[in-house]
């Protein structure tokens, strides 16, 4: 059966300084994400993992299958899992500055240019209510980039979207640094992204 584990950091706790503060990184990525990946592997006990195929990414596309007594832990530890995996992967020391090449040009095709992009993904971020996540998707039905957030850990590949990038907007992601000031924390975090990660995930997705 498929365990999964805590995935590994290219880069030290402390290397997001001062964007992101250390007790931040090492509290969310040794325990918050820990729990997410405890949480899944125990509902995939629950429903036989063996059964399932190995990526969760399949499974959370298709979470009609699973029993309806699991279903709810398998959007929520599952997502989490999938969630933070990707958030430490677009993140980087060096990140920042603007997207190039095909996701430049997808951005400018359906957000006009890079600066009205991150006005309204800032802004989509910001207003979530509660904890949840703002994102950067894939559409492969119609072949396209769009934003859309979710609620709690619930993943973009529930609803059929391939996520590029994704911003968790939890308090646990924040607070000690920016405790109620969400939106400071979100300024910020567009220096740490990173985009040559974005943009080869894009262009691999979408061929
Ligand atoms: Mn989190």
């Amino acid at each position: 059966m498929v365990q999964y584990e805590l995935p590994k950091l290219s880069y030290g706790y402390d290397e997001l300084e001062p964007f992101i503060d250390t007790q931040t990184m090492k509290i969310h990525h040794q325990k918050h994400n820990q729990s997410y990946v405890d949480g899944l592997n125990n509902a995939l006990v629950e429903i036989g993992g063996a059964s399932h195929p190995q990526y969760i990414s399949s499974i959370l596309s298709d979470l009609q299958t699973i029993p309806e007594s699991s279903r709810n832990k398998i959007d929520f530890f599952g997502g989490g899992f999938e969630n933070h995996k990707l958030f430490w992967e677009t993140m980087n020391p060096d990140g920042g500055g603007v997207p190039k090449g095909k996701l430049e040009d997808a951005i400018d095709v359906y957000f006009e240019d890079f600066e009205n992009f991150k006005k309204i993904f800032s802004e989509k971020a910001v207003n979530i209510q509660g904890s949840g996540w703002c994102w950067l998707v894939f559409n492969r039905t119609f072949n396209k980039i769009e934003i859309l957030t979710t609620q709690n850990q619930t993943s973009p590949w529930t609803l059929q979207k391939v996520p590029l990038l994704g911003l968790d907007v939890w308090e646990h992601a924040y607070y000690l640094k920016y405790q109620n000031k969400r939106p400071e924390y979100v300024d910020a975090w567009w220096n740490v992204v990173n985009w040559d990660y974005v943009e080869n995930r894009f262009s691999e997705i979408s061929g």
